[in-house]
């Protein structure tokens, strides 16, 4: 992607290098005189898409004028752009010596409309009181996986496959029609591999989440990449890491199950960033940009 700022930055400086002896000493002081932090952008972008951001260590990153982290100790920061994302978003990193705007032109993705029928009726629409406490209750423990923050980069070098699956049975972002009943978007990537398959970790993280029975997704494991950056691996047979776990890419984490809300053996891979959800396939063989 192209470079921003730098003609206006080389404008300053030579300004500051005409106005004499002050001007002079002022630039001698080094950059940080009304200079722009760099900033490389890479990724896919594209909606449920993402970029990864090279920059001053530890600049403040907003986006759409929304102050979101600050750049790990290398520099380096991610965004993720909603499934439904606007067709521009803008980034603006802020560092001591200044700062640089840079406005992205998102794709649009088209998604799949998916109908699932003969699901049982508890795992669509439950009314039981029981099962809505249960359901509640889990939703407060995953609150406290996804509001996970670790301060590291682990995504720098994207992601390998979390399964050797067989095929993708459904992709990121279809729209989900459940036993007819309009839901929200699937929110994964469906790897369908039979139970038992070894699911790996994808990239190197923190287990922020790691428990068996859960009513909708059954085993489940939530990774902190850095950055917000939060992977998830639903419907696993076995959980074999636990919360606060440091994992390597590649290191074994679970095994592929059919647990909770799911019609077949497989692995639904999600990717969450700030709220936002992302498509993870995505990441895969992505890099942050080189210095
Ligand atoms: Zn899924």
């Amino acid at each position: 992607m192209a470079r921003d700022g730098r003609p206006n930055q080389i404008l300053t400086r030579r300004t500051a290098l005409t106005t004499g002896a002050a001007g002079a000493l002022a630039a001698l002081a080094g950059p940080a005189l009304g200079a722009a932090p760099e900033l490389e952008l890479d990724g896919k972008l594209v909606q449920s898409g993402f970029a990864i951001g090279r920059t001053t260590p530890r600049a403040h990153v907003y986006v759409d004028g929304k102050p979101i982290d600050q750049a790990s100790a290398e520099g380096l920061f991610v965004v993720g752009f909603d499934r439904d994302a606007p067709s521009q978003v803008t980034i603006r990193v802020v560092a001591k010596g200044g700062e640089v705007s840079r406005v992205l032109d998102i794709a649009k993705t088209a998604y799949d409309i998916q109908r699932i029928d003969g699901l049982p009726q508890d795992q669509v629409t439950p009314t039981d009181p029981a099962l809505l406490a249960r359901i509640h209750a889990e939703a407060l423990r995953k609150a406290v996986g996804f509001a996970s923050d670790v301060d590291s980069d682990n995504f720098r070098n994207g992601f390998i496959m979390p399964v050797k699956a067989t095929r993708q049975s459904s992709r990121f972002g279809g729209q989900r029609i459940l036993n007819g009943v309009p839901m929200t978007p699937h929110y994964g990537a469906d790897l369908a591999a039979p139970i038992g398959t070894p699911v790996v970790a994808p990239a190197p993280g923190v287990v922020s989440f790691a428990e068996t029975g859960l009513h909708y997704e059954g085993g489940l494991i939530m990774i902190d990449h850095g950055q917000g950056l939060i992977s998830l691996y639903l419907h696993l047979s076995k959980v074999l890491v636990s919360k606060g776990d440091m994992v390597n890419r590649g290191q074994l984490i679970g095994e592929v199950g059919m647990e909770g809300r799911a019609t077949g053996p497989h692995l639904c891979w999600r990717l969450k960033w700030h709220g936002r959800n992302l498509d993870p396939t995505l990441l895969v063989g992505a890099r942050a940009p080189q210095l």
